[in-house]
C-alpha cells in the first residue's frame, strides 16, 4: 500500500463526549501521528444526522442511530496521515464496542453496538464526501 498522505473524517460521538472522553480520544489521535486539520463541537439536528446516515435509512436500527447521534454534542474532525482512512478505522476498532479489543478506541471508550464512541469513514471516497458534509473549505488549516 502506498504511503500517500490523505484525509479522513472522524466523529467523537455523543456517548464519548457525555462521558468526558473527548480529551482522551483527541490525545490518542495525536499519539498515533494524525494531524488534526479541522475540528468543531456540534450538536447534530435530526435532518443533519438523517442526511449523514442516509445509506442506513432502511436498516432496523436507523431510528435508534438518529436518536443517539442527536442526543448531545459531538466533535467532528478532519484527520490527516499516510493512508488516513484505514489507519483511523484500525485505531477505532470494530463497530461492536463489546467485541472491540482493549487498546482500540471503541474497545476502551464504547459500550455497545450503537454507542461505540467514534465514527470513521469506510472508504477514501466517502471520507471526502463526509468531510465536505460537515466542513467548508475555509475550516481546514493548511
Ligand atoms: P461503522 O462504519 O463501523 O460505524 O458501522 P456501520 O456503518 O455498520 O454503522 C453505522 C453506525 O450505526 C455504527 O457505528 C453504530 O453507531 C450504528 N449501528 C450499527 N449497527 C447497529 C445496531 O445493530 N444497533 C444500533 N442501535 N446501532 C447500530
Amino acid at each position: 500500500m502506498s504511503e500517500q498522505v490523505t484525509r479522513t473524517f472522524a466523529i467523537i460521538k455523543p456517548d464519548a463526549v457525555r462521558a468526558g472522553n473527548a480529551g482522551n480520544i483527541i490525545q490518542r489521535i495525536n499519539d498515533h501521528g494524525f494531524k488534526i486539520v479541522a475540528m468543531k463541537l456540534i450538536h447534530m439536528s435530526r435532518p443533519v444526522a438523517e442526511g449523514f446516515y442516509a445509506v442506513h435509512r432502511e436498516r432496523p436500527f436507523f431510528g435508534e442511530l438518529v436518536e443517539f447521534m442527536t442526543s448531545g454534542p459531538s466533535v467532528v474532525l478532519g484527520l490527516e496521515k499516510a493512508n488516513a482512512q484505514p489507519a483511523w478505522r484500525d485505531l477505532m476498532g470494530p463497530t461492536d464496542a463489546t467485541k472491540a479489543p482493549k487498546g482500540t478506541i471503541r474497545g476502551d471508550f464504547g459500550t455497545s453496538m450503537g454507542e461505540n464512541a467514534t465514527h470513521g469513514s469506510d472508504s477514501p471516497e466517502n471520507a471526502l464526501i463526509e468531510l465536505s458534509y460537515f466542513f467548508n473549505a475555509t475550516e481546514f488549516v493548511a
